[in-house]
């Protein structure tokens, strides 16, 4: 079996691993880069994304996870994939730069700060997991601004991209992990 890391620093790591288990895998919580060896992927949950980077800083993990993610498949979710992006704007602020993004922190504004909100999937999605829409949590989104080269949108909402994949690596500016739909977890498995 594979085996699969949630950082858990910081935000939501333990709703992630329940996730991963619905979805047929077996979590290892990541809270030191010597941990990141023995795995095959990585997730960054959401939280608050200052703070993971503040804690990144220690212990040089914040390097460990650039050179983890040349290698490995990483997926990050709302504060991960805010980590995930090459670009991060309001306010600006150091990224592991995994994946070609401009990314706007809380963009939604504050009548759309949280909410859920059903989507229609690309057709691509439903043919590599399942058929049917997703249902989206977005809690102080932020959305993506740009996608660069190469780079698929899986899902889109009020015409933002909110699902990408880029090469091994996944992002989402919802939370896959708050709902009992396993699709977006079992695309990231199949990455592994
Ligand atoms: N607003 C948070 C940030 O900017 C992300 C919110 C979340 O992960 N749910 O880091």
């Amino acid at each position: 079996m594979k085996t699969v890391g949630v950082l858990a620093l910081q935000g939501d790591f333990a709703a992630h691993g329940a996730a991963l288990e619905r979805a047929g895998a077996a979590p290892v919580y990541v809270r030191e880069r010597e941990q990141l060896a023995a795995l095959d992927g990585l997730i960054i949950p959401g939280g608050e994304s200052t703070t993971m980077l503040k804690l990144l800083g220690y212990d040089g993990l914040l390097d460990a996870l650039v050179e983890f993610g040349r290698h490995k498949p990483v997926f990050g979710t709302c504060a991960g994939a805010i980590l995930m992006a090459s670009h991060v704007l309001s306010p600006a602020q150091e990224s592991l730069g995994l994946m070609d993004l401009d990314i706007e922190r809380n963009a939604y504004g504050r009548q759309i700060d949280s909410r859920v909100a059903v989507l229609e999937p690309e057709p691509e999605f439903q043919e590599r997991t399942a058929p049917g829409k997703l249902e989206a949590v977005f809690i102080r989104a932020p959305v993506i601004r740009r996608v660069g080269g190469g780079t698929k949108v899986l899902a889109w909402y009020a015409g933002d991209p909110v699902l990408v994949e880029n090469g091994a690596h996944l992002a989402a500016t919802f939370h896959p992990e708050l709902t009992r739909d396993t699709r977006v977890h079992a695309l990231f498995l199949e990455k592994l």
